[in-house]
C-alpha cells in the first residue's frame, strides 16, 4: 500500500464533480440556482448538442467583482454562508460552494461578469486544472457563463452521456424545474439556435404551468392555498381524471426548491386514494414555505431531498389541505371534444377517450359475461331478472334505509325525496339506457352515470360506516355451502377469525379440505356465498400479513360492494333510479367507484353547444 496523502484540489474537485455534475442538465441546474441566486430577473439559457458542446447561462444579476472571479471557482468558496449557524436556515439555491469549482475541473469554463457599480467587467477560463488569470473584459452588468465540451478530461463520464434528443430533454425538465417556482423572473431557452421557451417576467405560476404542460391541464387545475402551523402548501393539483401512469408530474417545492420527498408523496397518494386507480399517480404543482431552520438541505449534493425537523408534521398538512380541498370540488370529468374548427367531428382529447377506454373497459369487468359472481359460466346473454336476484340491492335494507345527510326528507323505508342541488333542478328526469347507464339532467348540462361503480360507490361507503361502529349484520345459510381449500387456507379460519366475524362470514372447516360456509353479510344474501368466501380466503392468503387490518378490511369491503351492486345490465325501477341518485351527492369521493374508477361524467351544454356548432 502507498502512504497516506492529501489530494491535490484538482482530484478532490474531480471527485466532487462526480456528485454534482452529471450531466449538461446538471450544469444548467447550478448555474441557473446562481443567477437566481444573484437576484437576476433575466436569465438566458442557452444549449448546443444537447450541451454536450456548450452551455451558456447569460443573468443580469449582481455579477462577481474582478477581484474576486478567481476565488469563485476556488473549492469550497461561497459568499452565501459564513458560519455553523448559516446551515441551519439556508435562504440561498447555493451554499457549498462546489459548483463552479466542480464545472470547471471537466470542462472548459469561462465567466465573464460585471458588477452593476463597476465600470468593466471581467473574465477568467478554467479548463481542467489549468486556471488563468482574471483579465479585464467589456461585458454588460450581470454574469455570463459558458461551458464547452463537458467532461473533455474524464471519458469514463463523456461516454455514459446519451444522445442530443435525450439530454436536451433532462435540460428541458431542469428548466421547467427552476422556472416553475420563479414565475418573476423571464427565462428563455435555446437549443441549436431554436427558442424553445421565452417565459416572459412578471408572470403566474399558472401560465408557466400552462406553457410547459398546456393551457387544458392549466385551465383544469386546482387551487391549493394553505397555511397551518408555520407550513404554507400554495399551488395547484389536478383533477383524479388526468393522473398519469408514472410519478413524474409530481411538482413538489420547498422554499422555491424542487424535492423528491417521499413524505409528500404519500401524502398525495393518500389524498388521491379512492378517486383514481391506486396504480396511476397525480399530477401536482405544489410550493412548500417553511423557515427555513425547521429542515435541512444538507443532505445530498445536488440537495434533491431535505430532511424534516417534523416529517409527520408536512404529511398530516399536505394531506390535510387536499382532502379539505376535494371535498368542496366536484372532481366529475367532464367531456371535451375538440375546439370547433381545429379538428375534425368525432375526434376527443387524449383524456376523453381515456375516459371511455376505462368506462368500456368497466363495463366489460362488470357484465354478466365475465362477473366473478354466481353467473360465470352460465348463460350471460339474458340480465338475472329482479325477481329472482331477491332485491335490487341484495338487500333491500342497505339498499332503502340509511337516509343520509344530504337527504334530510327521507322517509324511513318509503319515497326518497333527494334534495341536491343536480335532482331539484332537475326534477325526476333521469333515465336508464342499455340497462347499463343513468342519463341525469343537471343544471349545466347532464351526467351520465354507470349504474354499477355509483352503486358500488354507495355500498362501500355505508359498509364502512357500519364495520367502524360493530360487525356487519349476518344471515345464515339454510344449506351451508361448500367449496375445497388448500390446507394454509383452512389455517387462514383461526388466524383470522375476528376479522371474519366482523364481516360477517362465517365459516367452518369441512373436513381436511373444504369450508362450509354457515352465515354470510346480509348485504350479499343474493350473491354466491362460496363464490365471495372463496375470494375472501384468497385476498387473506396474499395480504394476510398487511400490518394495517383497517387497510385489509377496505379492500375485502370494496370487493363486497362490487358483488352486492347492482350490475351493468341489470334493469332498475323509476325508485331505485332515484334512489340510487338521491345519494350520489351523500357520500364521499362518490365520483369514482372504490378502485377509482369515475362513476359519472359531465357533459356541459357549452360543450354540447360547441360540439353541435350552435356557438
Ligand atoms: P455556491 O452557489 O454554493 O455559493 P458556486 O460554486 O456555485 O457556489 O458559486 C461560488 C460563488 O460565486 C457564489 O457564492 C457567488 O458568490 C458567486 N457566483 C456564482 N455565480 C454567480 C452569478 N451568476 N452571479 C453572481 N455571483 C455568482
Ligand atoms: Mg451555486
Amino acid at each position: 500500500m502507498s502512504p497516506i496523502r492529501v489530494l491535490p484540489n484538482a482530484l478532490v474537485n474531480k471527485i466532487a464533480a462526480g456528485e454534482v455534475v452529471e450531466r449538461p442538465a446538471s450544469v444548467v441546474k447550478e448555474l441557473v440556482e446562481n443567477a437566481i441566486d444573484a437576484r437576476a430577473t433575466r436569465i438566458a439559457v442557452t444549449i448546443e448538442e444537447g450541451g454536450r458542446q456548450l452551455i451558456r447561462v447569460v443573468d443580469d444579476g449582481e455579477g462577481i467583482a474582478g477581484d474576486e472571479l478567481e476565488l469563485a471557482v476556488a473549492p469550497h468558496a461561497t459568499s452565501k454562508i459564513s458560519q455553523d449557524e448559516d446551515l441551519f436556515g439556508i435562504a440561498t439555491m447555493g451554499f457549498r460552494g462546489e459548483a463552479l469549482a466542480s464545472i470547471g475541473s471537466v470542462s472548459r469554463m469561462q465567466i465573464r461578469s460585471r458588477r452593476h457599480d463597476a465600470d468593466e467587467g471581467y473574465e477568467i477560463l478554467v479548463a481542467g486544472e489549468r486556471i488563468e488569470r482574471s483579465r479585464a473584459a467589456g461585458c454588460p452588468p450581470g454574469t455570463t457563463v459558458e461551458v464547452r465540451d463537458l467532461f473533455f478530461n474524464v471519458p469514463a463520464r463523456r461516454k455514459f452521456l446519451r444522445g442530443v434528443s435525450t439530454e436536451a430533454g433532462h435540460v428541458n425538465e431542469q428548466f421547467a424545474r427552476l422556472a416553475l417556482p420563479h414565475p418573476r423572473i423571464a427565462f428563455e431557452l435555446t437549443h441549436n439556435r431554436r427558442t424553445t421557451h421565452q417565459l416572459p417576467t412578471q408572470s403566474s405560476i399558472k401560465d408557466r404551468v400552462a406553457r410547459f404542460y398546456g393551457p387544458e391541464l392549466a385551465d383544469e387545475l386546482i387551487a391549493i392555498d394553505w397555511n397551518e402551523r408555520g407550513l404554507r402548501i400554495e399551488g395547484y393539483v389536478a383533477p383524479p381524471a388526468r393522473s398519469r401512469a408514472t410519478g413524474q408530474w409530481q411538482y413538489v417545492f420547498v422554499n422555491d426548491r424542487y424535492v423528491r420527498d417521499r413524505f409528500v408523496q404519500h401524502a398525495l397518494k393518500e389524498a388521491y386514494r379512492g378517486l383514481m386507480e391506486p396504480n396511476r399517480h397525480p399530477v401536482v404543482f405544489l410550493f412548500l414555505s417553511i423557515d427555513p431552520a425547521l429542515l435541512d438541505v444538507n443532505v445530498h449534493p445536488t440537495k434533491i431531498e431535505v430532511r424534516w425537523q417534523d416529517s409527520n408534521l408536512i404529511h398530516s398538512q399536505v394531506l390535510a389541505a387536499l382532502r379539505e380541498k376535494f371535498l368542496r370540488t366536484d372532481l366529475t370529468p367532464a367531456m371535451r371534444g375538440p375546439a370547433p374548427g381545429r379538428s375534425y367531428p368525432g375526434e376527443r382529447t387524449a383524456d376523453a377517450d381515456q375516459l371511455r377506454r376505462e368506462a368500456a373497459e368497466f363495463f366489460r369487468s362488470t357484465t354478466p359475461t365475465v362477473e366473478s359472481g354466481g353467473s360465470r359460466g352460465t348463460s350471460p346473454a339474458i340480465p338475472p331478472a329482479r325477481e329472482a336476484r331477491g332485491t335490487p340491492a341484495g338487500s333491500e335494507e342497505l339498499w332503502r334505509s340509511l337516509p343520509t345527510p344530504a337527504t334530510p326528507g327521507a322517509v324511513e323505508g318509503g319515497d326518497f325525496q333527494p334534495v341536491t342541488e343536480a335532482r331539484a333542478a332537475a326534477g325526476s328526469r333521469a333515465l336508464q339506457v342499455h340497462n347499463t347507464y343513468l342519463v341525469v339532467e343537471t343544471p349545466e348540462g347532464m351526467v351520465v352515470i354507470d349504474q354499477h361503480a355509483l352503486h358500488e360507490r354507495i355500498l362501500y361507503h355505508q359498509l364502512s360506516r357500519r364495520i367502524a361502529g360493530q360487525a356487519l349484520e349476518a344471515q345464515r345459510l339454510l344449506l351451508p355451502e361448500t367449496f375445497s381449500v388448500t390446507p394454509d387456507q383452512i389455517a387462514l379460519l383461526e388466524t383470522h377469525a375476528e376479522l371474519l366475524q366482523r364481516l360477517g362470514l362465517e365459516l367452518t372447516p369441512f373436513g381436511r379440505d373444504s369450508v362450509a360456509v354457515q352465515a354470510v353479510p346480509t348485504v350479499l344474501r343474493d350473491a354466491d356465498a362460496a363464490d365471495f368466501a372463496r375470494d375472501v380466503l384468497d385476498k387473506l392468503s396474499v395480504r394476510g400479513s398487511e400490518p394495517h387490518t383497517e387497510v385489509l378490511i377496505q379492500d375485502l369491503l370494496s370487493m363486497m360492494a362490487c358483488k352486492a351492486a347492482v350490475k351493468a345490465g341489470d334493469p332498475l325501477t323509476p325508485e331505485e333510479i332515484e334512489a340510487l341518485i338521491g345519494q350520489k351527492d351523500a357520500v364521499e369521493k362518490s365520483t369514482n367507484c372504490p378502485h377509482g374508477r369515475p362513476t359519472a361524467l359531465r357533459f356541459t351544454l357549452a360543450e354540447l353547444e360547441k360540439q353541435f356548432k350552435r356557438t
